[in-house]
């Protein structure tokens, strides 16, 4: 594990967490997967409930270069970024292989639905077994759960931001008896083709996040937590004299 300001990240590679995932599968649920970039590490450690949420979890890996940097820095490097958007898809392919069953959950009405239906065509087995938009009443989430439950996922995926999406599964996933959940943020509206992912060239020079800046501009606000990251990243490394951090 590497411990980035008190939150453990699984050093893993998209294939060891693919691997892993798999194994998860086998054991009794209810399991989480987190994928946290900076902004949920400052998050998280100002929310002891997404802490302990994230502590608990059964994968976390590393969502955004933010991580890696810092693990870098720390002496502990984490191999790869392992960004929630490419790990949804490869499970979606993983659970048309082995017929595991899929619900998406999350987003503005209609954004889910049409993310499955894309999947569908992208994973000719999948079994896309519901879907429910992200923006549910009280009593709407009555209807939510018995849908779930009717619908008996072994996978969900929950994209209601974070931590709306981690602290529902934490509430709700036990009596639902769902085996595995990862929350993907905004993931369904990449899926679904109404946000486009930034050019490949900008993903591989861990630009990412610039381009999701300039596209949603209204992100500065929540961004402002990564000066505020790298300054405890630095501060961190200077008391600890680049000792190895791992947990
Ligand atoms: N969302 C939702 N319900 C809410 C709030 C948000 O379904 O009450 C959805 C929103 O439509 C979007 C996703 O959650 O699809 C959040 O995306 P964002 O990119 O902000 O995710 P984050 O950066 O938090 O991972």
């Amino acid at each position: 594990m590497v411990n980035i300001l008190g939150v453990k990240f699984h050093r893993v590679t998209m294939e060891q967490a693919l691997e892993k995932v798999d194994s998860l599968m086998k054991e009794p649920g209810p399991q989480l997967i987190v994928t946290a970039n900076t902004e949920m590490v400052m998050m998280a450690n100002q929310d002891p409930l997404l802490f302990e949420i994230i502590r608990r979890s059964a994968l976390v890996v590393p969502d955004g270069i933010g991580i890696v940097w810092a693990s870098r820095i720390l002496n502990c490097p984490l191999e790869e970024r392992v960004p929630g958007v490419e790990l949804m898809d490869k499970l979606l392919e993983r659970s048309a292989e082995k017929g595991w069953r899929v619900f998406l959950l999350g987003a503005k009405p209609g954004i889910a639905d049409q993310a499955a239906e894309n999947a569908k065509k992208k994973y000719a087995k999948l079994n896309v077994v519901g879907t429910y938009h992200g923006y549910f009443t009280k009593e709407e989430e009555q209807e939510l759960i018995s849908r779930i439950k009717a619908a008996k996922p072994d996978l969900l995926f929950l994209a209601l931001g974070v931590p709306k999406q981690e602290k529902w599964a934490a509430a709700n996933l036990a009596k639902l008896g769902i085996p595995l959940a990862m929350g993907v943020g905004g993931s369904f509206e990449i899926l679904a083709g109404t946000t486009k992912r930034a050019p490949k060239w900008m993903c591989r020079s861990g630009l990412e996040w610039l381009y999701r800046l300039i596209k949603e501009p209204w992100r500065i606000g929540r961004m402002m937590a990564l000066p505020q990251f790298a300054i405890l990243i630095m501060l961190e490394k200077m008391i600890v004299k680049g000792d190895l951090k791992d947990a």
